[in-house]
């Protein structure tokens, strides 16, 4: 698989990333081995870079693919919730323990939404010190938020971006409005231009362009300012589209099968806002104990409206 350098914390990554969280228990919540097998495979296909969070629970599959050593040099890129100093250090101290590595290749602030750069300062300077003591070879954010991205391009010791971005710009903020995909793109392109690395996440919106498979490839692996893209694999078959696609094996007007998917949402990102309830005609969002949006798979007809009206992309599908 093609590899490009990313920013420029020298760490040779390959263009497409394997996310790790579609296997974990807030999703498929595979057996261990059987996530640590796909992703042992796709290892084996080429592909060097993996993404992972704290949140996700999803660092056993990890070390379990790479028990025998034979992935070392694999690139491993980790993240936090954590606000605070002392949450931000224990997330690196956990990663070390439980991937198994005494240095992390990258590690984020993960999902920083408007505002939120100065309320978790503390998080921010405990990845700062990380790297300092050699913890940790690169850190950054990742963001769903235009702003943010911006900010990002100006923080001098920031090496990584991890931004949202997909052809139909689902997902994408700015403040608490939705914002496209030009915007994000000039964004990256400041990271960029400040010497930052970049991946992508969310070529298919969450699942809702799964259906669109091709464009939202094209889209995504067009973009020269990125130097890496992340997909979410849960199956053999998902790594060997992507293959196909990458090498261009894949036939015209392809698209995977995504009829056993169904629509959940995301408990971690939902705000409870009601806006895909509303759009919802077959009234199978509901309130969960939480106060969050939950979907009702008996009454939930995969239309996909609620997905587009999601202020913050809690609406997935897998
Ligand atoms: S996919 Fe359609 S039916 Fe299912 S929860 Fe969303 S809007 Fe409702
Ligand atoms: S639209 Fe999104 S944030 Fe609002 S309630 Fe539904 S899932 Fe939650």
């Amino acid at each position: 698989m093609k590899k490009k350098y990313l920013g420029n914390t020298g760490l040779l990554v390959s263009e497409a990333g394997f996310g790790v969280l579609p296997m974990g228990p807030s999703q498929l919540a595979l057996p261990i081995e059987e996530g640590a097998a796909v992703l042992r495979y796709a290892l084996e296909q080429g592909f060097n870079f993996i993404d992972t969070a704290q949140y996700y629970q999803t660092y056993p599959y990890i070390s379990k693919a790479l028990e025998d050593g034979k992935y070392d040099d694999v690139i491993i890129c980790s993240k936090s919730l954590c606000g605070d100093y002392d949450g931000m250090m224990e997330a690196v101290f956990e990663a070390q323990r439980e991937l198994e590595r005494d240095v992390i290749d990258i590690f984020l602030m993960h999902e920083v939404r408007a505002g939120q750069l100065e309320e978790r300062a503390g998080a921010w300077q405990a990845l700062i010190d990380a790297k300092a003591r050699g913890l940790v070879k690169a850190i950054g954010l990742s963001t769903h938020h235009v702003d943010i991205a911006e900010a990002a391009a100006d923080m001098a010791e920031l090496d990584i971006v991890f931004p949202l971005i997909n052809y139909a710009g689902l997902g994408i903020r700015r403040g608490d409005a939705f914002a496209s995909a030009d915007e994000m793109l000039k964004a990256i392109r400041r990271c960029k231009a400040a010497g930052k690395g970049v991946f992508g996440m969310k070529a298919f919106g969450g699942g809702s362009l799964t259906v669109h498979y091709q464009q939202a490839l094209d889209y995504a692996f067009g973009l020269p300012e990125l130097d890496s893209f992340m997909i979410g694999f849960g199956k053999k078959s998902e790594v060997d589209d992507l293959l196909d696609y990458l090498e261009g094996r894949m036939a015209p007007g392809y698209n995977p099968d995504v009829s056993e998917k169904k629509v959940y949402v995301n408990q971690e990102d939902c705000e409870g806002c009601g806006a895909c309830k509303n759009a919802c005609p077959a009234g199978a969002i509901y309130w969960n104990e939480n106060g969050l949006a939950s979907v009702d798979h008996e009454k939930c007809l995969t239309c996909g409206y609620c997905s587009p009206v999601c202020p913050v992309r809690a609406v997935i599908m897998y």
